[in-house]
């Protein structure tokens, strides 16, 4: 056997070790379908507990953030909204303009649902509403203002035909004296013209501060609140007061409120309660500033059934005036005949 010299030998196992290199570079280790190393080996056991651990703790960190979240979201669904009694002048004074501010992207074409040219028929048509609706009135007063344009004409009118025209609001005798009264005292007391004053307005018979502040603030652009059935409710529900008594809400809400939101907050709120927060049964469901409302829940809170209980252009249906602003999204009311 011949024998390899040492150093040789030494070349010869490297140039193999080499090889044997080259070889396991090239070819990479194949992973086992089968075999579960990391269950196995020492290191995998050690280690397996920290994962555990890890992964537990995850899980409850999970479990603990989804149901924190639950818990968090769970107002959305349901946020009657929780004030701290007694609350702060400070607070009540942002709630309340923050809901003038929500209601004003709810409503931007807000405005007075009554037909009318000019101030003489809106105080007319104002006087008309009591006991009814604005469509009512508004389906009504065509043809009564085409009669009797005038005070001096209404005052002169034979009673008999007045009551005729004004039928369909309810009430009409009474009615009928009303507006003839009132366009006598304008005949007699301004000169057959509506007068721009609160104090005026007032004196004129039939004419309450509402009345007065409708005309004022629509007419005149005079700044007025409007107390009426809608206010009240709302202003009440949304905890601003308690008072039952137009003439305090007046003065409240004058006081938390600048001049110059006066007649436009009216018709926001007025637009709300005729649209979605209703006497027997507000659509809170349906409710664009439930997140602000103390009453959420005194409704309807099925988000479906809410939507049926909309009126006028938030349901999909007419409105109340016959000639509404160009603004309005929705459509205008049909005439009487074709009601
Ligand atoms: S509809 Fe319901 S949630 Fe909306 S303002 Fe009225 S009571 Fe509040």
């Amino acid at each position: 056997m011949e024998r390899v010299p040492a150093k040789k030998a030494t070349t010869a196992t490297k140039r193999v070790a080499a090889a044997k290199r080259t070889a396991k570079k090239a070819t990479p280790p194949q992973k086992s379908t089968t075999a579960k190393p990391t269950e196995k080996t020492p290191t995998a056991t050690k280690k397996t507990p920290t994962a555990t651990k890890k992964a537990t703790v995850t899980k409850k960190a999970t479990v603990t953030k989804k149901a924190t979240a639950t818990k968090k979201a769970a107002p959305s669904s349901k946020p009657a909204l929780k004030i701290s009694q007694p609350e702060s002048r400070l607070s009540l004074v942002r709630r309340a303009r923050r809901i003038n501010r929500e209601l004003a992207e709810v409503y931007p074409y807000a405005h007075p649902e009554l037909d009318f040219e000019n101030p003489f028929q809106l105080l007319v048509a104002t006087v008309l509403s009591a006991q009814t609706t604005d469509l009512r009135v508004n389906q009504t007063t065509p043809r009564l203002f085409a009669a009797y344009p005038t005070p001096e004409d209404l005052a002169a009118a034979n009673p008999e035909d007045v009551e005729e025209l004004i039928r369909p609001t309810g009430f009409f005798r009474a009615k009928t004296k009303s507006i003839m009264g009132l366009a006598a005292a304008l005949r007699d007391r301004h000169g057959g013209e509506v007068p721009g004053r609160l104090a005026d307005l007032v004196k004129l018979p039939g004419v309450g501060r509402k009345t007065a502040n409708v005309v004022l603030g629509n007419a005149f652009g005079v700044p007025g609140i409007t107390v009426d059935t809608h206010f009240g409710r709302l202003v009440r529900r949304w905890k601003w007061t308690d008072s039952e008594d137009p003439e305090k809400i007046e003065a409240l809400i004058c006081d938390i409120f600048p001049k110059s939101d006066w007649t436009m907050l009216s018709h926001r709120i007025i637009f709300h309660g005729r649209r979605i927060c209703h006497a027997r049964k507000p659509a809170c469901g349906a409710c664009p500033i439930a997140h602000l409302c103390p009453a959420y829940g005194e409704g309807e809170t099925d988000p479906e059934k809410a939507q049926k209980l909309l009126k006028y252009e938030k349901g999909g249906l007419p409105g109340q005036r016959l000639k509404p602003p160009p603004d309005y999204p929705g459509t205008a009311a049909p005439p009487l005949a074709a009601g």
